[in-house]
Order: C-alpha cells, then structure tokens, then sequence
C-alpha cells in the first residue's frame, strides 16, 4: 500500500511526522530515503516532538546511531550513510531492529538484507519548483503498517 502526501514547508513535514509518531506502535521500523537535503532529519525532528522527546535530535552522521528514551516509545535514530561495508552485524544493528523501540533509518538502503521485512518506506523528494515543497511517498509492508499508514491518511480527510 503506497500514499502521497505533500508539504509545504519545514513545519509541515514536522507536523505530519508527529502525527506518525502518535500511531506507530512499539516495535515498529520507518526507512527514509530521499538526498541530502530532502527533509529525512527534519522529519526524524518532528517525529520525536510526537513521542514526547523534547531532547534536541542531532543528526547521527558521526555517530551513526543515537538513541533517545525519554518519550512514549524508544528512539532509535540510525543514519547509516557512512556505514559502507563495515557491516550491520558487527554494530548490532539487529538488536534494535528485534527491540521494543522506533527505529528510523536515514539510509538504510546500505544493509538492505538487515532491515526488517516488514516496515513504512518513506521517499522523500524536492520538488524543481518550490524550494519548500516535498513530496513524501509513504509504503507499507505488513499489516501493522498498513494500518498505520491508513490512519495517517484518514486524518488527512479530517
Ligand atoms: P536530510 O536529513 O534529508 O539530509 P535535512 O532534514 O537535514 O535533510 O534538511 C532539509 C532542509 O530542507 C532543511 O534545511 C529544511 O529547513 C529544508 N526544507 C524546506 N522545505 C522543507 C519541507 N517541506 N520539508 C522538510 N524540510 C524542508
Ligand atoms: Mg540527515
């Protein structure tokens, strides 16, 4: 199942990631995918104000993986950019992804094999007209996420 949604705007990609993380359940992994630039930590921000993090989110380029735990569910946030060919075995990647927390994953496309069968893919793509628009195009694999993904949508009828 695949649905599109459109922001205008910082702010707006915020909100509707918060409105994300009000619905996803414990568990739950959300792949983001899209250029430098197009918006994947802004949403990882407005994702974490829904859980109720009030931490600032850094991106974990660095670090690759931060971990935030003060709000309704675990935070994972994993950017795995830099990650190359060292492996998602040797750092453990697993043991988030089998965990009770949210995993997001900037570039998870590097260890494709480890990521979660199950999951809400999320393209995220500038637009060649408005600096501020993006498009977000939202897939889920799975029921759960199906489920998930259809809330998200009803709220927007609202
Ligand atoms: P990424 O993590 O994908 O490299 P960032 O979230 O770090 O991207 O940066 C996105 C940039 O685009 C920010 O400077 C943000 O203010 C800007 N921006 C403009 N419009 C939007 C929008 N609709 N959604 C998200 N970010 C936007
Ligand atoms: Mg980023």
């Amino acid at each position: 199942m695949t649905k599109v949604f459109e922001t205008n705007g910082e702010a707006e990609t915020k909100a509707l990631a918060s409105r994300l993380a009000q619905l996803v359940k414990s568990g739950m992994t959300i792949l983001l995918e899209g250029e430098l630039g197009a918006g994947k930590t802004t949403f990882t921000k407005g994702f974490a104000e829904g859980l109720g993090i009030e931490r600032i989110i850094k991106s974990p380029t660095y670090t690759l993986i931060r971990e935030y735990t003060q709000g309704r569910l675990p935070l994972y946030h994993m950017d795995l950019y830099r990650l190359e060919n060292t492996g998602a075995e040797e750092m453990g990647l697993d043991e988030y992804f089998d965990g009770e927390g949210i995993c997001i994953v900037e570039w998870g496309s590097v260890v494709e094999e480890e990521l979660p069968q199950n999951h809400l893919l999320i393209q995220m793509d500038t637009s060649l007209i408005d600096i501020n628009q993006r498009t977000l195009t939202i897939s889920a694999v799975g029921e759960a996420y199906e489920k998930v993904l259809k809330e998200l949508e009803d709220e927007r009828k609202d």
